[in-house]
């Protein structure tokens, strides 16, 4: 079996047409190992979403492939693209996106009732109470503090046993205390689970979280740190931000 859970193959992005076509991503490359956490750092625009949109089956290269585990992405209808997603591909973003008229485990048992399946009751406990919210299931988004509500959001984009999980900015709404407890608990999976992660940051905190980082400029990558201290990745996206346009 593919070590990788996912491939990028020289994956081009391009927005626009004509005089005005941006390229987000210029043939990429890149191999997301099973059970490790990456995050993808850059400069604004440097095309960190667009990389993360297109890994995760979200948005469409222009050229090239994704594969996930043995799945070539670009291939998929979006039917089956929407389905892929939905069972194989957790996602978590910056602003949490939880539904404010459901409780905790409602929110949590969303994407099960949505692929059609009745959510076990005791599967939604476990994911809660792997986040430590066991003692919160009851509650409601607005009756959470931010960061149990990225746990949340987290327990929901478990929930489903996803192959992958993608985070933009996962802790960017948060302190730096309760975003330590989030990573913490994202190094967790990947250490006692063997989940793979893939966040894209701007906070080299977050970042040294990671097993990797991968730098991006210009759609194209530009390096990475494994195993890196915050101070490092500061000091290399400080070098990034420095090159001249
Ligand atoms: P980052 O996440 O690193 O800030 P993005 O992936 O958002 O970078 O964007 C990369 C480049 O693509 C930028 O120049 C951005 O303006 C452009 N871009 C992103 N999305 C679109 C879009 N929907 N339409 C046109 N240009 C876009």
């Amino acid at each position: 079996m593919n070590h990788d859970a996912i491939q990028l193959r020289t994956v081009t992005r391009h927005y626009g047409t004509g005089d005005s076509t941006v390229t987000a991503l210029d043939q990429v490359s890149l191999a997301f190992p099973r059970g490790t956490f990456t995050a993808v750092m850059g400069p604004s625009g440097s095309g960190k979403s667009t990389l993360l949109q297109c890994a995760a089956g979200l948005d469409r290269p222009t050229s090239g492939t994704v594969t996930l585990g043995g799945t070539d992405l670009t291939r998929l209808s979006e039917t089956r693209l929407t389905l892929l997603r939905r069972e194989r591909i957790g996602f978590v973003f910056q602003a949490f996106n939880l539904l404010p008229s459901l409780t905790a485990e409602q929110n949590v048992a969303l994407p099960l009732r949505l692929a059609g399946r009745r959510p076990a009751k005791a599967r939604v406990r476990a994911v809660l109470e792997q986040v430590g919210l066991a003692g919160r299931a009851r509650h409601r988004p607005t009756e959470l503090s931010g960061g149990q509500q990225q746990r949340v959001a987290l327990a929901r984009a478990l929930i489903t046993r996803p192959e992958v999980l993608f985070g933009d900015e996962p802790t960017g709404a948060l302190d730096s205390g309760t975003s330590r407890q989030v990573l913490s608990l994202l190094r967790g999976m990947v250490d006692g689970e063997g989940q793979t992660i893939i966040i894209v940051t701007h906070d080299p905190m977050a970042a040294s979280y990671a097993d990797r980082v991968v730098f991006l400029v210009d759609g194209r990558v530009n390096g990475e740190l494994t195993g890196a201290s915050a101070d490092d990745i500061a000091a290399r996206m400080t070098k990034l931000e420095a090159v001249p346009c």
